[in-house]
């Protein structure tokens, strides 16, 4: 339960932070709130030789709106600022999932930019970000790059992101009146972590037909994942119960000492329903 030596170095700015970085060539890597990284320095199974604490960097913190009406939020911002934020009380999902996530410690110390770039396949925050169809706007010294999340989570921790790269904003749709959002997961009561997290977003309504549906599911694949069969077939019609059917079409289901896979897979379903109607029932 001992870390391996480290350096430590506080950056002063975010150019100070994306510099040292730079410098570490791979051996460097950021902390913010440190949630995920002590525990994983602790077990010695990250071994960083420096350690950038970016935890104070304000230009990196708070939820504000941009000019093409999106929402942006800092890297920084953690769960608990977030929870507080009005702009983010329109997302019905953020506020089902929020208050579930860790405990006040994790919500109080915990950042969004730290969650994303951790890229853990039972995470909340990524299965969230994937329904919004979220952008990571990234930094290094070479530069800004704007991701879409679609294409950002690639496996089990691991992510499009480079070891020198900083998270520095989120951005999410700006939010439609006619559409629904719900967050629903089973957790591992020992550590709150999602057996099967479900975010929906539905509606845009037309007729018996919904012309809307997005669903991303947390801890049952290899990492988060758009649920597009599910999607697919409410588009096609299909109830909110036949549809959810389709939760793990295509993946390999996550089996462990707190799921098995049949287990894994049949919460996934479950929650899929759950949240589809409890997204729906935001609207009426
Ligand atoms: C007891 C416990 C319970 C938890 N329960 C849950 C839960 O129920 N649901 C859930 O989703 N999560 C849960 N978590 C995980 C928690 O959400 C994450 O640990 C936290 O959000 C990570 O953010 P951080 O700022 O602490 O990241 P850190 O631990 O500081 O960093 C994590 C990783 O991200 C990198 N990083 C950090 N910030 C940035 C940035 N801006 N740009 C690029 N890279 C960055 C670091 O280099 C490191 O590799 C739990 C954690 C604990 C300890």
């Amino acid at each position: 339960m001992i870390p391996a030596a480290f350096d430590y170095v506080r950056a002063t700015s975010l150019d100070d932070a994306l510099a040292r970085l730079a410098a570490g060539g791979g051996s460097a890597k950021a902390i913010a709130g440190g949630q995920s990284l002590l525990p994983l320095m602790k077990l010695r199974l990250a071994r960083p030789e420096t350690l950038v604490d970016i935890g104070r960097l304000a230009e990196l913190k708070g939820v504000r709106r941009l000019g093409d009406g999106r929402v942006s939020i800092g890297g920084l911002t953690t769960y608990d600022e977030m929870l507080r934020d009005m702009t983010l009380h329109r997302y019905g999902l953020l506020a089902d999932a929020l208050p579930n996530i860790g405990d006040v410690q994790v919500r109080n110390r915990g950042t969004i930019g730290g969650a994303t770039a951790h890229a853990d396949p039972a995470s909340d925050m990524p299965a969230i970000l994937l329904a919004l169809d979220a952008e990571v706007v990234v930094r290094s010294v070479r530069g800004e790059r704007a991701i879409p999340i679609a294409g950002f989570f690639q496996g089990a921790f691991a992510s499009a992101l480079e070891p020198d790269e900083l998270i520095t904003e989120l951005r999410l749709p700006g939010g439609r009146e006619d559409l629904g959002s719900a967050y629903r997961a089973i957790e591992q009561p020992a550590s709150g972590y999602s057996i099967a997290g479900v975010a929906a977003i539905i509606g845009a309504r037309s007729g018996d037909r919904w012309g809307f549906c997005s669903v991303a599911i947390t801890g049952v694949g290899e990492h988060p994942y758009r649920a597009t069969a599910v999607e697919s077939a409410i588009l096609g019609g299909a109830s909110f119960e036949a549809a959810a059917a389709h939760a793990c079409d295509g993946v390999t289901v996550a089996s462990d000492i707190h799921a098995d896979r049949e287990y894994r897979a049949h919460v996934a379903t479950v929650q899929v329903r759950r949240a589809l109607e409890a997204a729906a029932a935001r609207l009426a």
